[in-house]
């Protein structure tokens, strides 16, 4: 057993454009014992671009568990290990969970070498509230399944996002406009990065037109976003005199002391206190 310590690094690798990596990414891919890769003829790409010759090894979906076990027992001997997927950050609906999980268990370094995410490069310039947000992966595969998951977040007032390909794209959106009000804002982030980036920013009724009308808006690699559903209006159950008493407490003091000075002032409850302040104050 080396003495020394092994050390699994997570890579983050460009999604187009091989300029989007980093220099730490590179010095990494260079330094490591090997590299575990989802597709290995496909990271030798990338490689070969930046001259580096390294030795890889295949961890892809259908032997994660067992070459999990296996870059465990290396990194035990001490070795460092570069895990790569084949565009952007790993695990990010991309293989390595199963391997960062058993590693990290074992008492073993993860470091992190940031880099692109498709996801995080089209919130980037979508202009929608990212103080919140939800990620959703690749959404089911059929229309019904799509359909009821849309019903549930037809109410979600944060920005959310989901991956799509491009021979499900029309299905999805036509989906979308089944469900969600078709005035809806919504962003098609298709290609990113490379030579046909594509970023709209259009109510849902007319992405879908332009989706099924241009076929050059069907191809490629997209992210979509949709925008928050506008907050619910503040709770009914109290009169405006009462939420009047709330707003300028609040505009003094704490949460807790506003709500619980409002109790006693206007003999409303508690909890519908409580919750018309958590809605005021984030609104505000
Ligand atoms: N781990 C990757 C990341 O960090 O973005 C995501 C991997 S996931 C298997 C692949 C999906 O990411 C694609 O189907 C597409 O939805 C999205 N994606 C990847 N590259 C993209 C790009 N250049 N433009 C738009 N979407 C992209």
């Amino acid at each position: 057993m080396s003495n020394k310590e092994g050390k699994l690094y997570v890579v983050a690798t460009p999604i187009g454009n091989l300029a989007d990596i980093s220099f730490r990414a590179l010095e990494t891919l260079k330094q490591v014992d090997c590299i575990a890769a989802e597709d290995t003829r496909h990271v030798r790409m990338l490689l070969q671009h930046y001259g580096i010759t390294n030795k890889l090894l295949a961890l892809h979906q259908h032997n994660e568990e067992h070459a999990a076990k296996s870059l465990l027992t290396q990194l035990q001997q001490g070795q460092e290990i570069a895990l790569v997927s084949d565009a952007g950050t790993p695990l990010v609906s991309d293989p390595g969970m199963p391997l960062v999980k058993l590693v990290k268990a074992a008492g073993i370094s993860v470091i992190p070498i940031p880099g692109a995410c498709a996801l995080i490069a089209a919130l980037s310039a979508a202009g929608m509230p990212l103080n919140r947000f939800e990620f959703e992966g690749f959404l089911a595969r059929t229309s019904s399944a799509r359909r009821t998951f849309f019903q549930q977040k037809v109410d979600c007032e944060s920005t959310w996002a989901f991956y799509e390909a491009s021979h499900r794209i029309l299905a999805t959106l036509e989906d979308m406009a089944a469900i969600l009000p078709l005035e809806r804002e919504i962003v098609i982030a298709r290609e990113l990065t490379k030579l046909h980036e594509t970023i709209i920013k259009t109510p849902l009724q007319e992405a879908l037109r332009r989706v099924s009308e241009e076929e050059n808006m069907r191809k490629g690699e997209f992210v979509v976003i949709v925008a928050g559903a506008p907050p619910a209006p503040i709770n009914q159950d109290l009169s405006p005199e009462h939420l009047r008493v709330l707003q300028l407490l609040l505009n003094e003091c704490s949460m807790k002391t506003a709500v619980s000075l409002a109790v006693e002032i206007t003999g409303a409850r508690k909890k519908i206190l409580y919750q018309t302040a958590l809605k005021l104050t984030n609104a505000a």
